[in-house]
């Protein structure tokens, strides 16, 4: 048996007044998600924990198979492990976003989703200026990675839950040399980064400026089980962004990069879905992610999470059920929900589906009412690759 895997991150939602009480997965037109789900039977997972951070990094590991308790560091980390950037045993690795501010307050986390070739040139000036602190390395976008032997043990705020806040009060807690250190780095970028030609010109085009170094979700490099050696099954991670690519990477899955995959509305879904149909010939599990609901529940937009629900639907699962062979089972995840009222990360579980030939369907269509009313009910996130092989 092959089994492809299919995450939505960020996809569950809350009902939404203005849309009748409905979320955006009961809005949106999704033939292909709701016949994979009918043909299924679906249950709600538990894919994050109270006392750990609630994000994407968590989840995704959750859903492997890998107790975040053991094995989760940061965020940092399991993103320079995807970009292959050698980590000494004495340094820390922090994720850096390139943010926008005005006027001391975080107006965005993405810095206006920021070209990669753009955040290129902001990070190579920040090696300039920085480098007796450490080093920093493009990652897509905004997502950028910063490595230093300074700042093991320190608390950092994601730059994604003080949008509209005065950074000075969420900067690291200023009791030791360290976080002084990194503290006064992140300050002196806003300066450094403004005056920078790349941001000159995005403000003259009426865009963000990404005009400052935002660093967290810090860690060491973690040490996972082999994918295949936890679940005997040779795997294969399908992503755009690093995180998750990451975890594949340190799970020693094979992690193609994918023309055109940029973790946003304007990925390549159908690229998507070619290499994870090709890859289901050679590898057992196919892991594949989608960033893009989670960035319009960021946005805080019902209509461009309907938009993009629709365009995932019938780009990347029409195309997988046209072309994968009909012995692969296929899954529905939600690695956490991204509920646009909320516009951040929620504990709450998340609906999924499991179609496996042979499977009695629930007959439901995919979304959170229907995981409460599945068949599996309440099943926790480390559970689901058994649950999935075992079905
Ligand atoms: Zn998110």
């Amino acid at each position: 048996m092959k089994y492809l895997v299919i995450v939505g991150d960020g996809m569950a939602d809350y009902p939404v007044e203005e849309a009748d009480g409905k979320t955006p997965l009961q809005v949106a037109e999704k033939p292909s998600m709701d016949e994979i789900a009918r043909r299924g039977r679906m249950g709600m997972l538990q894919t994050l924990r109270p006392n750990l951070p609630r994000g994407s990094d968590v989840a995704n590991l959750i859903i492997l198979g890998y107790d975040p308790c053991s094995c989760y560091t940061g965020r940092g980390p399991l993103e320079a492990a995807a970009k292959g950037i050698r980590v000494g045993n004495d340094e820390v690795v922090f994720r850096c976003n390139l943010i926008t501010v005005e006027e001391n307050r975080v107006i965005d986390y993405s810095g206006g989703h920021i070209t990669t070739s753009e955040a290129e040139v902001l990070i190579s000036e920040l090696n300039e200026r920085f480098s007796s602190v450490g080093r920093f390395y493009t990652g897509v976008s905004y997502r950028n990675i910063f490595v230093s032997k300074r700042g093991g043990g320190l608390r950092a705020i994601p730059p994604h839950d003080i949008v509209g806040e005065d950074y000075g009060k969420h900067l690291l807690k200023p009791d030791n040399e360290d976080s002084r250190l990194l503290n006064r780095m992140m300050i002196e970028s806003v300066s450094i980064l403004s005056e920078n030609q790349v941001n000159i010109r995005r403000r003259r085009m009426g865009e963000r400026p990404a005009n400052m170094a935002w660093i967290w979700g810090q860690g060491r490099m973690p040490d996972l089980e082999p994918f295949d050696v936890k679940h005997g099954l040779r795997g294969a991670v399908i992503a755009a962004v690093d995180l998750i690519k990451g975890i594949g990477r340190l799970a020693r899955m094979f992690v193609p990069e994918v023309p055109g995959a940029t973790g946003y509305y304007d990925t390549s879904y159908e690229n998507k879905a070619v290499y994870a149909v090709k890859s289901l010939e050679e590898y057992d599990f196919v892991y594949l992610h989608v960033e893009a609901p989670d960035e319009a529940g960021h946005e805080g937009s019902f209509e461009t999470k309907v938009r993009v629900i629709e365009e995932m639907d019938r780009r990347l699962f029409g195309k997988i059920l046209d072309t994968v062979d009909e012995n692969v089972s296929i899954s529905i995840l939600v690695d956490h929900p991204t509920p646009v009222s909320v516009r951040n990360h929620t504990l709450d579980p998340t609906p999924f589906a499991v179609m496996k030939p042979g499977l009695n369907g629930d007959g439901l269509p995919f979304n959170e009412d229907s995981g409460f009313k599945g068949s599996f009910g309440l099943v926790d996130g480390m559970e689901i690759v058994k649950l999935i092989k075992r079905v």
